[in-house]
């Protein structure tokens, strides 16, 4: 599966989200800092209302979303790059994660200490920032000396990693992090075998007090002019309303609850949804009566290999595919609709699905 890691400085609401996001009030959100020290991991389902109303178009007895993992990693301080506070423990954490979901407290409230004793979240991402990038510092430096070695007895995989690390070096030595290098197209898929911790995306939450949940305030405003200029994604949300919008079981009172604050829906979506985004990931979806289900796919997946994320059998038996967007089946009201409409296409091995599409796979056995 999918992991997206929350990161933060320690009081910020990270296990208030967590708790939120996995519904669960397991891991308790304590007043002090280290109080979660094993990550906790959680699935959550993607919403997606497309699935939604193709399920109801088509009689679906069941729905299936996408799930999407994440893991709360607590206690990231300044210092973590020299093993201060629980150091080097949470950056190996976080280099198992796919996506950096950054907690930064905008919030005031004299009673919930800040470590560094002022409310400051562009400071506070930078702390955190710098420590990813100082102990990705410390292993480039490390591998290149080793690289370097086995280069010079002409080793070309060393060789081939030292195009690699020696400009993310440059990029590491003035400051700025690994996912701001450009290597051409195929960057990302260069960079990622070397698990560096400043490559992975990042998605910044602001956490602002509830009254401005659905406005942001100045802290998440300087936030946004600073996740702009570095290319980076932002929501702002209120971890308490989250929190309780977890406690309400029916939908119609969460959307009651919602509409009376403003929101149209929970920042816990949003996250989801951008952190889905965040990975190149995109959903496409096989309906019936039985199920209507959303399947996980990477961008440029081609038709059989998504049909192999369902069953290894169908990838190898691949003969094409029925295909529709779920737009035009959603607009049109349905399977037959779309048919008669002739929006329903057939797509062989070199098709490249697309998000949203409706998959029919034909197969042999
Ligand atoms: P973590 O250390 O980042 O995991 O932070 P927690 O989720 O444990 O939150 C630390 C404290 O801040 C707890 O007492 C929370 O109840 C409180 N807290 C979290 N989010 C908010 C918020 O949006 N507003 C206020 N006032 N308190 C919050």
């Amino acid at each position: 599966g999918f992991k997206c890691g929350i990161v933060g400085l320690p009081n910020v609401g990270k296990s208030t989200l967590f708790n939120a996001l996995t519904a669960t009030a397991a891991a308790e959100a304590a007043n002090y800092p280290f109080c979660t020290i094993e990550p906790n991991v959680g699935r959550v389902a993607v919403p997606d209302t497309r699935l939604e109303q193709c399920a109801v178009l088509a009689k679906s007895a069941k729905l299936v979303p996408t799930q999407l993992e994440f893991v709360d990693i607590a206690g990231l301080v300044r210092g973590a790059s020299r093993g201060e506070g629980l150091g080097n423990q949470f950056l190996g954490h976080i280099r198992e994660v796919d996506a950096i979901v950054h907690v930064l407290r905008c919030f005031e409230d004299g009673n919930i200490t800040h470590v560094e004793g002022r409310i400051d979240p562009v400071g506070d991402a930078e702390t955190v920032e710098t420590e990813l990038l100082l102990s990705d510092l410390e292993s480039v430096e490390r591998r290149i000396a080793n690289h370097q070695k086995k280069a010079k007895g002409g080793d070309k995989e060393a060789k081939a990693a030292l195009a690699v690390l020696e400009p993310v070096l440059e990029a590491l030595r003035e400051g700025k992090a690994a996912r701001t290098v450009d290597l051409g197209p195929g960057t990302a898929a260069l960079l990622r075998p070397h698990q560096l911790l400043s490559a992975k995306p990042v998605l910044y939450v602001c956490n602002v007090e509830e009254a401005s949940a659905a406005t942001g305030n100045a802290f998440s405003e300087r936030v946004a002019v600073m996740a702009k200029a570095a290319g980076a994604r932002m929501v702002v949300i209120s971890a308490a309303i989250e929190a309780e919008v977890a406690q309400l079981e029916s939908p119609e009172d969460k959307k009651e609850f919602l509409d009376s604050l403003g929101l149209e829906e929970t920042g816990l979506a949003r996250i989801i949804r951008t952190g889905h985004d965040l990975l190149g990931l995109i959903t496409y979806f096989t309906i019936g009566p039985k199920e209507a289900h959303a399947w996980t796919i990477a961008v440029g997946t081609k038709a059989p290999q998504a049909a192999g994320t369902i069953h290894s059998d169908f990838e190898r038996g691949f003969i094409a595919a029925e295909t529709v967007g779920c737009a035009d089946f959603i607009a049109l009201g349905g399977e037959s609709a779309a048919k008669e409409a002739g929006r329903m296409r057939l797509e062989g091995r070199e098709y490249v699905v697309q998000d949203g599409d409706i998959m029919n796979f034909r197969f042999n056995v």
